[in-house]
């Protein structure tokens, strides 16, 4: 049975290992034997100890035969993007500023993963400290799509949306600043949620830019997905932006709130021609499907949307030309060899250390938060957050979630976009304003473009209330079959 497990869903494993038909080692041989298999080709992978997540394996099971599960999660393989804190695994960003680096301590979301049982599978690439749509940032590997190895796999959380629909890990972890969880999801056809701001810690998350950094969950059904943001969520002491709140029981609202007739409006900016006409096709068909099922559905606006990525790149790269400042040479980074006084060893070491995109974001917001700059680009910035958010406020008036596009295409061929950064960005229109915004949304496979690649159906829901946008998706999720379509590898 080990060589079949690795594409089915953690649900159906969690139930396989309470009833003891299968074992969490056998689990997790099968994710290390298709790892070895496909990871060459694919590389979402920046490095995995196989005795270790071994012996986790090896560890639920004693406690699975001793009548001490910890739950669900016990004993399911998961990928951990390479931007989290897992104490004694390497944490690199994917830099080479952090190549040498071993996490002394665990992240929030990872304490609580182990708390739950879950056996911690491996560093997922990613675009260098998460800048990026396609993770062609990477210093470590190329990544590539699974459905199409020539194509990419977005970014920035490429590795971790790559790796689950490749059944290298059954489930993931991933990091949204500016649409990194759901824009890969969608290119690679799988589920990915970004949680509202504050739903999860992010205490052990390296930061790129504090005020819009999410933790969330990637897998191939919402129901995963569930299973996963129930266990990582919750206020923190070391996170002061972490919200003080219960957290709902995910899963069990799936099904309670099955059959509802939501009202579900359609943002009018996101429908308009910056999308490829093919691959708007399977985004206006499931409109047609919440339609048959009898939620009411109406045009919504959101009138600031077209701001949105300009003050993304202007609050985002602000954050990151302060939060970057820390990787100075001095202390746990690369350190340049040669160099004349300190000053210079700063110089050198981030000169050496730091990839291109992330010298450009650095660029950009020293110069936005330089004196005299700032009143013009970061403060008007922070304005026009505020009114991006505003229109989503105004629209939750009248409905209980939005649908939109993912991306304006599916994931495009590696090379494509790597001369013309504007364009890259260009590329998270659909995505950015969430994370301005502070709300939750996710990313559901609804279809493929004409040659076969997948594309996401975005669903945005009101802050904190991530079981309504997990129901609206599971409602879509039930009535077709993209969970069980794979790419062939
Ligand atoms: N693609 C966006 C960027 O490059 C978003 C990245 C992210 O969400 N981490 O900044």
């Amino acid at each position: 049975m080990s060589d079949t497990l690795y594409y089915k869903s953690a649900s159906e494993l969690a139930a396989l290992l309470e009833k003891k038909e299968i074992s969490a080692v056998e689990l997790i041989q099968s994710i290390i034997n298709r790892t070895k298999a496909v990871d060459e080709r694919v590389g979402a992978f920046n490095s995995f100890d196989e005795v270790d997540a071994i012996a986790q394996a090896g560890a639920s099971d004693a406690r699975r035969s001793d009548g001490q599960s910890l739950g669900p999660l016990d004993g399911i393989p998961i990928g951990i993007k390479d931007v989290l804190a897992v104490t004694g695994q390497p944490l690199t960003c994917s830099s080479k500023m952090l190549e040498k680096f071993v996490s002394p301590y665990d992240a929030t979301c990872i304490e609580k993963l182990k708390a739950s049982g879950a056996v911690l599978w491996g560093r997922l690439n990613m675009d260098e400290f998460a800048m990026g749509s396609s993770t062609e940032n990477s210093a470590t590997k190329v990544c590539s799509n699974p459905w199409n190895l020539d194509h990419v796999p977005g970014g920035s959380s490429g590795g971790s949306a790559a790796a689950v629909a490749a059944g290298e890990a059954i489930v993931s972890l991933g990091s949204d600043t500016g649409g990194s969880i759901r824009q890969p999801a969608s290119h690679c056809g799988v589920v990915g949620l970004k949680p509202t701001y504050g739903r999860v810690s992010r205490y052990g998350l390296a930061a790129f830019a504090s005020s819009l950094d999410q933790v969330g969950p990637m897998g191939r059904s919402v129901t995963d997905v569930a299973m996963v943001l129930q266990a990582i969520s919750g206020h923190d002491d070391r996170d002061s932006t972490s919200f003080k709140s219960e957290v709902a029981d995910y899963v069990k609202a799936l099904s309670d709130n099955a059959g509802k007739k939501w009202t579900l409006g359609l943002p009018k900016e996101y429908f308009d021609t910056a999308s490829d006409a093919a691959s708007m096709e399977p985004v206006l068909k499931a409109i047609e499907f919440y339609k048959s099922i009898g939620c009411e559905v109406k045009e919504v606006s959101l009138p600031h949307t077209e701001y949105a990525v300009a003050t993304y790149y202007i609050v985002a790269t602000a954050e990151a030309s302060s939060n970057l400042a820390r990787y100075d040479g001095v202390r746990y980074t690369h350190r340049a060899e040669n160099y004349d006084d300190h000053i210079d060893l700063y110089f050198q070491s981030r000169a050496e250390g730091f990839g291109s995109e992330v010298k450009r974001r650095i660029m950009l917001g020293t110069y936005v938060l330089s004196s005299g700059y700032y009143d013009a680009y970061y403060l008007k910035a922070q304005k026009v957050r505020t009114l991006i958010r505003n229109d989503f406020m105004k629209a939750y008036e009248e409905v209980d979630a939005l649908i939109a596009p993912t991306s304006p295409q599916p994931a495009f061929k590696k090379g494509e976009k790597t001369s013309d950064p504007l364009s890259m960005y260009l590329s998270d229109i659909y995505t950015i304003s969430a994370n301005l915004a502070g709300i939750p949304a996710m990313s559901i496979p609804c279809g493929f473009s004409a040659d076969g690649l997948p594309i996401g159906l975005q669903i945005l829901g009101k802050p904190f209330m991530e079981e309504e946008l997990l129901s609206v998706g599971h409602a879509f999720e039930q009535a077709h079959d993209f969970t069980n379509q794979h790419p062939k590898l």
